[in-house]
């Protein structure tokens, strides 16, 4: 009898988190092999007219606020701004962003392990011998572009990052002979330091002084008369060094523009994913299919003629968006009457009103998407009421007993694991603290600060107790574990809530996603200790007795 009650609770606690393992390891899966169901038939690509050639100088890993102390900043300052990510703002997902002008949950590109071609079309992927594209950068970026520009240089394996931005700067000025209308060039070391050093450490100051050379240099090598020059970076970092969350300082990545067709002294603030559509017109390359940006039209010195036939086109890309995202999502898309909107001489009017309609598809898009989201959310209302109701019921049954007292010790141990947690070790719940995605340091990162908690309780129970003996101390330490584990069930209800089991058409929601698999370690941990803490103390307790 004794036994049985000694291991009843830990064997629920441990049913619970194999329980809670299974759908949330189907979480990660629905996030790291997540693959938009999106698909936009084929159309012949658009050409429009080239007014300039577009040189685009990924600096991956720099942050906008560091951008401005460099000599390129300083000499070319012309129209300078922010551009915005979204998470997960890791390399490569951020890259594909770049050069698809889409994001993540459309281009499929979620994480660093994505190493072939991105899925959907991108700015590389309609060469023809007619537009000529080059591409210079790491062997990592380049495996996302696969073998579909013109020229193609990368490192696979270089000595240094050093060395490394060095090849990358030589065949980059290699392909400027060959005058190409697109050419990207992707420097490193920035983000290397940034990762080994910090942000802020003069290691990474000394990289970004490397890499602000490169670029001068590469400068001298470009007619700016013909090229339009952009620059930017893929994402930022932490102070500390790190990206992949929603973190301020990670999302707002530098730009700055100069050279043919760039107004001198604007500020631009706009999105990641515009830098394609103003590639595009510029160059006068294809729309990639899947685009949802615009033009940065406040940094460009452009005629409104121009400008009203390029919103035409992009118009006409993103109806057909529209329509293939309406089709997948079951509801009605009424397509836009261009050819009135074609009969509009004055190019004034012609470009507001198809930015307009381009707006307003954008918004519907949006729209779509939260309406069907909020549909399939509400079909699993269920999963946090019946949580809530079951803990309700346990507390409310149980009350007589010492489990209010426990369960406030529980929320306590809770407040302890987030202090330590937040404030001693200063992490979030952010992909910004998983540097390479380590299995181990996130296991340590939840279950060392949830250990610290749970022993520091363990340690405070006899002092609570004043007459406790030690069976009693051991049932009250599992109440209290059992609750914990409950009250983990709770947050993941609402993880469930949210996300579904797999989001089929659609990326998890990223900060609940990540909860969930934190929370899946907390309640692996919880578990280990439902089992060894117990017994382990009450060992101890015995022994100071005597
Ligand atoms: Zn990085």
């Amino acid at each position: 009898m004794r036994l049985y009650k000694f291991l009843i609770l830990p064997l629920i606690g441990l049913i619970l988190s194999v329980l809670a393992f299974v759908p949330l390891l189907s979480q990660e899966g629905a996030f790291y092999g997540y693959q938009s169901p999106l698909k936009i038939a084929d159309y012949a690509p658009e050409f429009g007219d080239q007014t300039s050639k577009v040189l685009l100088i990924i600096v991956d890993g720099l942050r906008a606020d560091t951008a401005d102390s460099t000599s390129t900043w300083k000499e070319f300052g012309w129209a300078i701004g922010t551009l915005r990510t979204r998470p997960p703002s890791w390399s490569n997902p951020c890259f594909a962003n770049i050069i698809t002008g889409t994001w993540q949950e459309f281009h499929s590109v979620t994480s660093n392990e994505f190493e072939e071609q991105i899925p959907i079309e991108h700015i590389f992927s309609f060469t023809s011998t007619s537009f000529v594209t080059a591409f210079s950068g790491d062997e990592g970026s380049r495996a996302l572009i696969g073998q579909s520009a013109t020229y193609i240089f990368s490192t696979p394996s270089p000595e240094s990052p050093e060395e490394e931005d060095q090849l990358i700067l030589e065949k980059a000025k290699e392909f400027l002979k060959f005058s190409p209308s697109f050419l990207l060039v992707h420097f490193n070391q920035v983000d290397h330091y940034s990762h080994y050093a910090g942000t802020l450490s003069s290691r990474t100051a000394q990289a970004l002084k490397d890499v602000d050379n490169l670029i001068m240099e590469l400068i001298q090598n470009v007619d700016l008369s013909q090229y339009t020059v952009i620059i930017t970076s893929d994402h930022g970092h932490l102070d500390r060094g790190g990206h992949g969350g929603g973190e301020e300082v990670v999302l707002n990545t530098p730009l700055l523009m100069f050279g043919a067709n760039v107004k001198k002294g604007v500020e631009v603030s706009g999105s990641q994913i515009d830098i394609i559509p103003t590639v595009c017109a510029l160059t006068g390359a294809p729309v990639p299919r899947y685009s949802l940006g615009m033009p940065l039209w406040d940094a460009l010195n452009v005629p409104i003629e121009f400008k009203a036939k390029f919103s035409l086109r992009i118009l006409m890309q993103r109806g057909r968006f529209a329509d293939a995202y309406s089709r997948m999502l079951g509801t009605n898309y009424s397509p836009i009457d261009l050819a009135s909107m074609e009969q509009t001489t004055d190019p004034e009017k012609l470009f507001s009103s198809a930015e307009n309609a381009r707006e307003a598809l954008d918004g519907q898009i949006q729209e779509w998407r939260s309406q069907k989201i909020l549909e399939e959310r509400t079909s699993r209302l269920w999963a946090p009421i019946l949580a809530s109701a079951l803990i309700l019921m346990l507390i409310i049954f149980a009350f007589k007993g010492r489990w209010a007292f426990t369960l406030l010790n529980a929320i306590v141990a809770l407040i302890v694991f987030l202090l330590i947690f937040t404030q001693i070790l200063g992490l979030s719940f952010s992909f910004s603290y998983l540097y390479a995605g380590s299995f181990l340091e996130f296991f340590l990162i939840f279950g060392v600060p949830l250990l610290i908690s749970e022993i520091l309780l363990s340690l405070l129970l006899p002092l609570q107790l004043k007459k406790a003996k030690g069976q009693e101390l051991v049932k009250f330490q599992q109440q209290f574990l059992f609750l914990a584990s409950l009250l983990l069930l709770l947050l993941f209800s609402f993880v469930y809530y949210s996300n579904g089991l797999s989001s089929p058409w659609h990326l998890p929601d990223f900060t609940l996603g990540f909860m969930g698999l934190a929370l899946l370690l907390m309640i692996i941990w919880n578990g280990l200790f439902l089992v060894f803490l117990p017994p382990a103390f009450w060992g101890l307790w015995r022994l100071i007795k005597r």
